[in-house]
């Protein structure tokens, strides 16, 4: 109820003050410290119209929630921790790292927020966008000719002889260091276990670096005792479905996609580790991950990126493939945001000959 002095200060009416509040609080975390207490916790969402669809209970952890605005979020902070407990970032010191997307976004709030400098290689394809930004979050940008990962000039052997030259200095290597997979073991596995009271009976989501991946299904595997199915989802042009399909032979990288963030070209160590435990794998097209952005937003309200939409129509596949009553979760990357001038402009997706994959009735979204 409104107090009447608020009354007197002309700040609420009488009818205000006879109305009651319905107070509702859930379970909240109480305050964190700083911004890296932020990271994590994130909610599980139902998606209602897919789990009506497929008689399964279809959830995504929605990691686009994070402060960065992504689920790379988590990883930039424990690669960070991680170098500050094995003593090789010391107070004042500056990490070093070569990414064109997500990361360098996480790493930048980290770095700033613990008082690192950020520096950052990444190929001169990207968008002027993606520099500006991190660039105002504080970071020094490198961008460097985009050449092959063989080729001593790629940004990340950039990053990596940028750091042997640079006292106080740590490379964070995100592809190769397990500290990103271990955020999710001890992170992003055990919330989404817990949040549904242990019943999940499948994962499925794509890599790029493999952290996400191998993390929640190291935790997930453990916890179930081997019992809930993890599978890897994967664009067009990413060599990980044949190899799983294979049982492990690795194919020359061809094609594309229009999904950014995901797709690998080689086993990173991240994945190495876990790939033994991804029992099936998925290939998504980019028709279908095109169709799902517009559907994701048209039926959850969900304005997601590209990956995120890869991620919820292999979810999709997962439990049609499970059967009824199952309870399968992924992951919900990113946003929409950095890609709205591609997703949803007419020129771009007729450009991709994606234009096609969006159905009739949501046209009415393409509005760039
Ligand atoms: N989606 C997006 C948008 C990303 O930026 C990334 C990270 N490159 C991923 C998914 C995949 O995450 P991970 O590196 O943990 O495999």
């Amino acid at each position: 109820m409104i107090r009447p002095h608020i009354l007197r200060r002309g700040l609420a009416t009488a009818s205000d003050l006879a109305r009651p509040y319905n107070i509702k609080v859930g379970k909240v975390q109480g305050s964190v410290n700083g911004l890296v207490g932020a990271i994590g916790n994130t909610p599980l969402i139902r998606l209602s119209r897919l789990s009506e669809d497929t008689g399964c209970e279809i959830y995504g952890k929605a990691e686009f929630m994070n402060p960065g605005g992504s689920v790379k979020d988590r990883a930039a902070l424990y690669v960070v921790k991680d170098a500050e407990e094995k003593g090789l970032l010391k107070p004042g010191g500056t990490v070093i790292e070569g990414t064109a997307g997500n990361t360098g976004i996480g790493l930048a709030h980290v770095c700033r927020s613990k008082g690192y400098n950020l520096v950052i290689y990444m190929p001169n394809t990207q968008s002027q966008g993606k520099i500006d930004l991190l660039r105002l979050l504080g970071a020094t940008v490198y961008p460097v000719p985009a050449v092959a990962y063989e080729n001593p000039q790629n940004y990340n052997h950039l990053a990596k002889q940028h750091a042997l030259t640079t006292p106080n200095s740590v490379w964070t290597n995100q592809f190769d260091n397990p500290a990103n997979r271990l955020a999710h073991i001890e992170t992003t596995g055990p919330e989404i276990w817990s949040q549904l009271g242990g019943k999940v009976d499948g994962f499925v989501c794509a890599t790029g670096t493999g952290g996400t991946l191998a993390g929640i299904t190291r935790y997930l595997k453990e916890a179930s005792d081997g019992a809930t199915e993890c599978w890897l989802a994967d664009p067009p042009g990413s060599v990980l479905h044949s190899y799983i399909q294979s049982g492990g032979k690795l194919t020359e990288r061809s094609g594309g996609s229009i999904t950014e963030g995901i797709g690998q070209g080689r086993v990173t160590d991240n994945l190495t580790t876990e790939i033994n435990l991804i029992s099936n794998s998925l290939s998504i097209a980019d028709e279908k991950s095109i169709e799902m952005v517009y559907r994701l937003l048209d039926e959850e309200g969900l304005y997601m990126g590209a990956s995120t939409a890869l991620n919820v129509v292999a979810a999709k596949e997962m439990a049609e493939k499970l059967g009824p009553g199952k309870t399968v979760v992924t992951v919900l990357c990113d946003g929409a945001y950095r890609y709205a001038e591609r997703l949803f402009s007419r020129k771009w997706l007729e450009e991709k000959k994606l234009l096609e994959a969006v159905p009739e009735k949501l046209m009415r979204y393409i509005v760039l």
